[in-house]
């Protein structure tokens, strides 16, 4: 029963980013099935499902045909080890395909085990690649506020979201030369696009001189930042930063863990929406549809031809992780890439994306509705106090605002004073509809209340 599942949950699980407190009143959600846009509950209600999961099923939920490649490779070969030179069929396969559709010479593959541990071989990798090249103070990693990279530690070190820190030590001043957030609601008044963009390139220059450019390795950034509040960076934003890092020698990451595989309607942002070519990709995720766990960390031919070059010394790049290239993991991103390209989902999320983030401007019309942005199928809703001084409208009011939602039937998500939308890539226009419809209501209700 609802309740049976309810006590051991509160028992013996200790949930990811929630109040314990939430635990000790009967009434957590159990999520029982799910199928396309549709999660179902024990209680039997069906909720249109706007986060995707939390930005991962892509291409929606219960497909008996990624059910049926995942069984077909257990039954072929679920594990062995990946360690020397021994490999498997659907990690070679992907690690192909990924090589083929990623931009520039992203030629190489590290897989792991989600985002986290991705972004952590990412740093694993930029550290092992100065070294070989005999720099050995290159070692600092340049954040941003407001960025998220995971829950590991050193992801977690990255991550600039304050409420992330509590009762943790980062590992160390490596890790902790954040930047600014390029948050274009919260730019200074009567500041332009471009000067902001300059405001960000030169505070990110001056904080290379200050840790001293031979000690700094490489800048990480989102191409939108997604929990953070998807803060999209003013034009051509990237491009100036990685040209900054390529003026220190540095490396540029893109952690593209939420939106590459068709979030913003490309395999990858970076280059396709961006125009920038990172040196190292981050992604998960979507890569699986969140099916079954996943990360990769692709780098570029040049950083290879480094660490793998056979006159370095060592040559071995020592993270090894049980599960790199799982087999199960790869056949299903294979065949989650395979329906995506089949069913036309990027084709889909370009041309449905554009339509919800018009749509959604019609919040804007809503008293304490701030800004409404984002691009293609990620959004985020700032709700404010007041329009002019921007003031946050405080916390409880997005949960406050989530929860109504779902009494009309559909997900949404709180992140602070936003709300944040990533529903699957197959959305149509009447569910963008649907999310804006209840979301609006919601706000109309709480404010008559309030
Ligand atoms: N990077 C970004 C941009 C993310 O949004 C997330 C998760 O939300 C991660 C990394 C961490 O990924 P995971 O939770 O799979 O470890």
């Amino acid at each position: 029963t609802k309740s049976d599942i309810w006590r051991k949950d509160r028992d013996h699980l200790l949930h990811p980013y929630t109040d314990f407190s939430c635990f000790r009143e009967e009434g957590s959600q159990v999520i029982e099935k799910a199928e396309g846009m549709y999660v179902t509950d024990q209680d039997g209600n069906r909720l249109l499902d706007g986060i995707a999961g939390l930005w991962c099923v892509n291409i929606g939920h219960g497909r008996k045909d990624m059910a049926e490649a995942i069984a077909a490779q257990v039954m072929d070969m679920q594990y062995y080890n990946p360690f020397g030179h021994s490999t498997n069929i659907p990690a070679s396969e992907l690690g192909a395909k990924l090589a083929a559709l990623a931009p520039g010479d992203l030629n190489h593959v590290y897989y792991t085990c989600g985002g986290s541990t991705a972004n952590d071989a990412a740093i694993r990798l930029v550290h092992y690649y100065f070294e070989m090249k005999g720099q050995h103070r290159k070692k600092k990693i340049i954040s941003r506020d407001a960025g998220y990279h995971g829950a590991t530690y050193v992801a977690a070190s990255l991550t600039g979201i304050h409420g992330t820190k509590l009762g943790f030590d980062r590992i160390g001043e490596d890790f902790i030369h954040h930047v600014s957030a390029a948050n274009m609601y919260a730019k200074p008044e009567g500041m332009s696009e471009d000067e902001f963009c300059d405001f960000l390139v030169d505070e990110f220059e001056r904080r290379i001189h200050q840790l001293g450019p031979d000690n700094v390795a490489a800048f990480i950034a989102e191409p939108i930042m997604g929990a953070g509040g998807v803060l999209v960076a003013p034009k051509g934003y990237h491009k100036r930063m990685y040209d900054v890092c390529k003026a220190y020698d540095m490396l540029y990451i893109a952690d593209e863990v939420v939106t590459a595989f068709g979030r913003l309607g490309e395999w990858f942002a970076s280059e396709a929406v961006f125009g920038m070519t990172p040196d190292i990709l981050v992604c998960a995720k979507g890569i699986t549809s969140g099916y079954i766990p996943l990360g990769a960390t692709m780098i570029t031919s040049e950083i290879y031809d480094v660490i793998a070059h056979p006159q370095c010394e060592g040559g071995v790049f020592s993270m090894g992780l049980t599960y790199f290239g799982h087999p199960v993991a790869c056949a299903a991103a294979l065949k989650n890439m395979e329906i995506m390209e089949s069913e036309g989902m990027l084709g889909n999320a370009k041309e449905v994306g554009p339509y919800l983030q018009e749509t959604a401007k019609s919040l804007l019309n809503l008293p304490i509705v701030g800004d409404v942005r984002g691009s293609h199928l990620m959004m985020g809703i700032d709700l404010v106090a007041d329009k002019k001084t921007k003031a946050p409208h405080g916390a409880g009011v997005s949960e406050a605002i989530f929860k109504k939602c779902l009494d009309r039937g559909v997900i949404v998500r709180p992140v602070g004073d936003r709300i944040v939308i990533s529903p699957p890539i197959i959305i149509n226009r009447e569910e963008c509809d649907m999310i804006v419809n209840a979301i609006s209501e919601s706000i109309t209700e709480y404010l008559a209340e309030a």
